[in-house]
Parts: structure tokens; C-alpha cells; sequence
């Protein structure tokens, strides 16, 4: 039989921009009757079902005709890119709809960008949610009502204050690339972002964001959202951790099928697939009834997507937060389930000897995010895998950093770096990028690449000489001192000349080095073509090694010219590389490396 299942949502946004307020607040929205049935507690999820919705809509319904079939929306409690990063289903994200909250008076914030870029990511439709609008000059709070109620008791003053911030997000967005809209203004849902005026302190504009929320789901998600109810479930696990009476257990997001409590169940492990069978599934005991502390779950048979449950199970202790959980019940599904989710592990959790960097991230779902975006920018990965950064982890860069220092790093997602790894990372300069927001992570590595390429680069032209082609004026006037040092001018014919660079002769002979250049009272640290300089030349006595109108090159050795055309071709002009060809013919008559060049 098939089911329209609750749409999963989640909420992002910039950090005290409202995302658990307006969490809390729906949590303990309140229907005036009780048949209109409560929000229901579920582990790491809460769900509104779908005859709260239209009790506290009432008229707002019509917003979209037709009627709407689903049973209820399921919201993640835990908010933020941490959580929407790790819960992936099926590649994407376990979340089929997302709201970003963003302070109407703070406008866009780094995290708000970060947020729509990730949703942009992974395609996950959104609405806006704009609040604190309760903060807007002059407005008069009118708790627990929809927006459209509260806008009709506001002063002009007032109203026109929210119309220009309105306008200022709405420019924002187009920048990024969203055509926004006050959500009663929109016309087409399917191209229009619908932003939604709220208060999540005093609740105003929640029946709003709720309908809108369940309207869009039904009328552009229908078809995701159907599902096989009785089939074997799907699910996510949120978290793994530890239970008083139940040993380990798995809080695991449903969003496919129906588990009950004698199935089998395949999780994912650091290197395996966990088959086990479930002993007991836990929801919460609404709050009221909870009378001994140790006893907070109560037991069920079974649970249909979408929902969040707690399983407890043997064997779990090393199953991994994010990674999927598959129902089966028989002998041939576990073969397939087992594969599946090996196959999922083993391109999730990677460890080769390969020169690349060490990733480290909290769940799987957000390794393989992570994982995924340093391979779309073609940077290797030596290892991958779920936990804190450890001192291993660090040892393990310093031996990539050996052969490629640039991949000798630790690229962690929302985990903490231990204490010794940290001092080890210190004391033998592995750099360690962590953060909670996947696109800043590789940024921050970028940009330390891209500093390091250029210190190594400032290096090398310090170490490196360039090639120079130069004449002796021919006219004796311009030999100003014959020897100790002799001091001639000269023309620079070819590339560059600077002091230190020793000259040779045009049968490749060593007749000194340039000991200093100088034009008119200043001395120069280069010549270039076409400079006309006096130069000191210590080591050679004019008359007896260099004479009036002769050729000199400046004797770059076999590692200068590797370095030039290797790591320095982009800072050679035409000049340069016009002398280090005359250069290497000159020096092709003593070494044959040179006529390889
Ligand atoms: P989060 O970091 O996005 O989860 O933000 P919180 O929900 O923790 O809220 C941050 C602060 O803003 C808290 O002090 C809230 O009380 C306050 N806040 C949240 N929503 C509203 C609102 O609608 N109006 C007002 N005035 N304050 C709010």
C-alpha cells in the first residue's frame, strides 16, 4: 500500500538568528482543542501532523488549492549545517525541505550565504523564515497569530519599516541568484523563493511557515514523498550512544518503509556491515508522564516513515553516526543490504598510502560530503575516515608531508583535534583545518596552499639565478679600473644580471663574479636588457681574461636552468628565455645536459 509520508525538514541559518527558538516554539505550539491531536516528541525529530496545521491555518489554507494529503511535517531538532551536512539518505540529504531563518534586522550573514550555498548544493527547496520581526519600531505583538493577522494591527510607520527590510533581503537574494518574495505575494511557488515575516519569540507567522511548508512539499514533493509503508524501512542514523538498561543504541531517522520490532537490521561500521536484530524500539514518553528519570522511552511495535526512533540492539557499539540503516527480513536481503552498505562504507571511509591529505569528519554522511567536495577540486585523499583527529592522524601527514608537503594536512568536519595531536601538529608544523561548514574548511586549505606556493616561490627566486647576456663597451674609455675588481661598463643584451652572479666566457670558461652594478651614484641590485651600467667584476683582470667589446653570460649551473623551466617559467619573459637558450648553447660544448634544454 502506498503512503504519502511526512516530508523531513530542516532549519538553518546564521547562529541567534531564531533556529531553536522557532524550534521550541513549535515544539510547544498549543491547540486550543485536543481533538486537533498534539505535536508528537519524537527522538531527534518532531512531528506536527497535519490536523494541527490546519486548525492553527484555519482560512490561510486556501493559499493552495487543492487539498493537502500529507499526514504531517517531521522537523530535525537538531538545526544548523552540522546536522544537515551529516544526514544524507541515498547521496543526497535526508532532509526533503529546509527553512533559513534569518534576522530581519541583521539581514545575511556569513552562515545564512553558507547555508543557501549548501542548499543549493544538495537542491533542497527551502522557504525563508525572517525573524524577529516583534524587533521592527512600533510593532504591536499579537502573540500566536499568523503574520497576516498581526500586519493588520500595525501602524503605517511600522509597516513600512518591515516593507524596507523586506526589500533589503529580497535584494540580497537576488544577488544570489533567488527571485524572493513575500510569501503572499508570490505567484509561481516553483521559481519564487516565499519569504515568511515571523517571530519565533512570540510566535507570530508560524501558521504560516507551517502551511507553506506543507503546501509546497504537496504540491512539488508528492512524488518523493510516496512510499511502500509496509516495505522494509530506510533510515539514518542521527546518533549512536549509550542508554541506561539498553546498552548501545541507534537514533535513527525513518524515511522509508515501516521497522518493526522483530526485524533484522544492517547499520554500517568502521569497516564492516552490523547485521543485527533489534531488541527493543524507543520513542519518547511524553514529557508529563515521565515519572522516573530511568524510564523516559516507552516501547512500540513498530514505527512507519517518517519518524525518529531509538533502536536498541546488540552489537551496536561500533556502528557510525550518518551511516544508513536497512531492514530485512529474509536471508537473501541481508546479502544485498550488507553489500549495499559496504559499498557505501568503502567509498565513504578510504585508506590507501597515497600522497594526499588526511580527512577526518564526525558522522559518515558528512566524510562522504566532505570527501566528495576535496575530490571535485582534484585534491588527493590519502586517508578518510570517521572520529577526532588523532596523533596518527598527524603522524600519517607528516610522512604525506615528506613527499608533498602541500598534502601534509589534517582536513577535519565538526570534530575536535586531541590534545597530543595538537601539540605533535605544533611541534612538527602539520597545519590542521577544521570548522563546521564544509566550503570554509577547504577555503582556509586553499588559501594556506596558495601562501605556501608563494613562499616556496619567493625561495626559489632567491635561490635561483637567471640567465644574462652582456657586452663590454668596446671603447676603452668605459674600462674604469682593470682589476681588483675590474670595473667596466657594459650593455645587458639579453635577460638579467644582479650581483653575485658569476660570468662566463663564450667558450663557457669562469672569468669572476658581478660584485656590484651600478648607474650614475646608484648601485643596483638588477640590470635588465638594455641597460646600460658599470659593473665590478671581481676574480677578472681586463686585458688578460675579458677584453673591451667582448660577450659574457651569466653562469647559471644545471639547477637554476631546471628550476626556471620547472617551477619558474611563469616569471621568465621573453628576454629571459631568449638568454637561457644562448646560455645553454654555450654550455652544450662542455655538457651535453644543456643540449637538452
Ligand atoms: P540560534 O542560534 O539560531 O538557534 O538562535 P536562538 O534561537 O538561540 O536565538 C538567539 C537569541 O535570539 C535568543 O536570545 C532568543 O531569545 C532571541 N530570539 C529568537 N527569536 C526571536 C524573536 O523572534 N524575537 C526576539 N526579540 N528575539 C528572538
Amino acid at each position: 500500500m502506498k503512503k504519502i509520508r511526512q516530508p523531513i525538514i530542516a532549519v538553518l541559518g546564521h547562529v541567534d538568528h531564531g533556529k531553536t527558538t522557532m524550534l521550541d516554539r513549535i515544539r510547544n505550539t498549543r491547540v486550543a482543542e485536543k481533538e486537533a491531536g498534539g505535536i508528537t516528541q519524537h527522538i531527534g525529530a518532531t512531528e506536527v501532523p497535519i490536523e494541527v496545521i490546519k486548525k492553527l491555518a484555519g482560512p490561510l489554507l486556501s493559499l493552495w488549492k487543492g487539498e493537502i494529503k500529507l499526514p504531517g511535517l517531521l522537523f530535525i531538532d537538531t538545526p544548523g549545517h552540522e546536522a544537515f551536512t551529516s544526514l544524507r539518505a541515498r547521496g543526497g540529504s535526508l532532509a526533503d525541505l529546509a527553512i533559513l531563518v534569518v534576522d530581519i534586522n541583521e539581514g545575511f550573514q556569513p552562515q545564512t550565504i553558507e547555508s543557501i550555498e549548501i542548499l543549493r548544493k544538495y537542491r533542497t527547496p527551502f522557504v525563508v523564515a525572517a525573524n524577529k520581526i516583534d524587533r521592527i519600531k512600533g510593532w504591536k505583538v499579537v502573540e500566536n497569530e499568523p503574520f497576516l493577522v498581526n500586519i493588520k494591527r500595525q501602524d503605517q510607520r511600522a509597516v513600512q519599516e518591515l516593507e524596507t527590510k523586506l526589500w533589503e533581503l529580497i535584494g540580497k537574494f537576488y544577488e544570489f541568484g533567488f527571485q524572493a518574495n513575500r510569501f503572499d505575494r508570490v505567484q509561481d511557488f516553483r521559481r519564487e523563493l516565499a519569504i515568511v515575516p515571523i517571530s519565533a519569540k512570540y510566535g507570530i507567522g508560524l501558521p504560516e511557515l507551517l502551511v507553506l511548508i506543507a503546501g509546497l512539499a504537496q504540491k512539488y514533493l508528492e512524488e518523493k514523498l510516496k512510499i511502500e509503508v509496509e516495505g522494509p524501512a530506510r533510515g539514518t542514523i542521527l546518533e549512536v550512544r549509550e542508554e541506561v538498561g539498553f546498552g548501545t543504541t541507534i537514533d535513527v531517522i525513518i524515511y522509508d518503509g515501516t521497522l518493526r520490532k522483530d526485524d533484522i537490521i544492517v547499520v554500517g561500521g568502521r569497516d564492516k556491515a552490523i547485521v543485527t536484530k533489534i531488541r527493543a524500539l524507543l520513542k519518547p514518553k511524553p514529557l508529563d508522564e515521565i515519572r522516573d528519570p530511568r524510564y523516559r522511552f516507552d516501547q512500540v511495535d513498530e514505527v512507519s516513515a517518517a519518524a525518529g526512533i531509538k533502536i536498541a540492539a546488540p552489537n551496536l557499539e561500533e556502528a557510525l553516526a550518518g551511516s544508513p540503516v536497512i531492514a530485512v527480513r529474509s536471508e537473501e536481503e541481508i546479502e544485498k543490504a550488507k553489500k549495499e552498505i559496504l559499498e557505501q562504507i568503502k567509498s565513504v571511509i578510504i585508506s590507501t598510502d597515497k600522497v594526499g591529505v588526511i580527512v577526518k569528519a564526525d558522522t559518515i554522511g558528512s566524510l562522504e560530503a566532505l570527501s566528495k567536495e576535496l575530490q571535485e577540486k582534484n585534491i588527493p585523499i590519502r586517508k578518510a575516515d570517521v572520529g577526532n583527529i588523532s596523533k596518527t592522524d598527524v603522524m600519517e601527514a607528516l610522512s604525506v608531508k615528506e613527499e608533498e608537503p602541500l598534502y601534509g594536512v589534517v582536513i577535519g568536519f565538526n570534530v575536535k583535534v586531541n590534545e597530543d595531536a595538537e601539540e605533535i601538529a605544533k611541534a612538527k608544523n602539520i597545519p590542521i583545518f577544521v570548522g563546521n561548514v564544509i566550503y570554509k574548511i577547504i577555503e582556509d586549505y586553499e588559501a594556506w596552499v596558495k601562501a605556501e606556493k608563494e613562499k616556496k616561490k619567493k625561495e626559489l627566486l632567491a635561490q635561483t639565478k637567471f640567465p644574462g647576456i652582456i657586452r663590454l663597451f668596446p671603447d676603452e674609455r668605459y674600462i674604469f679600473r682593470r682589476s681588483h675588481p675590474a670595473i667596466v661598463g657594459i650593455e645587458v643584451l639579453e635577460g638579467r644580471i644582479k650581483p653575485g652572479y658569476p660570468l662566463m666566457k663564450q667558450n663557457g670558461e669562469r672569468v669572476g663574479v658581478i660584485k656590484s652594478i651600478k648607474s650614475k651614484d646608484d648601485f643596483l641590485q638588477e640590470a635588465k636588457k638594455g641597460d646600460q651600467v658599470a659593473i665590478a667584476i671581481e676574480g677578472a683582470i681586463v686585458g688578460r681574461h675579458i677584453h673591451p667589446g667582448e660577450i659574457l653570460y651569466v653562469d647559471i649551473s644545471r639547477d637554476d636552468a631546471i628550476r626556471l623551466v620547472k617551477e619558474l617559467r611563469d616569471v621568465l619573459d621573453e628576454t629571459d628565455i631568449k638568454a637561457l637558450k644562448e646560455t645553454a648553447k654555450v654550455k652544450a660544448q662542455k655538457d651535453p645536459f644543456w643540449s637538452a634544454l
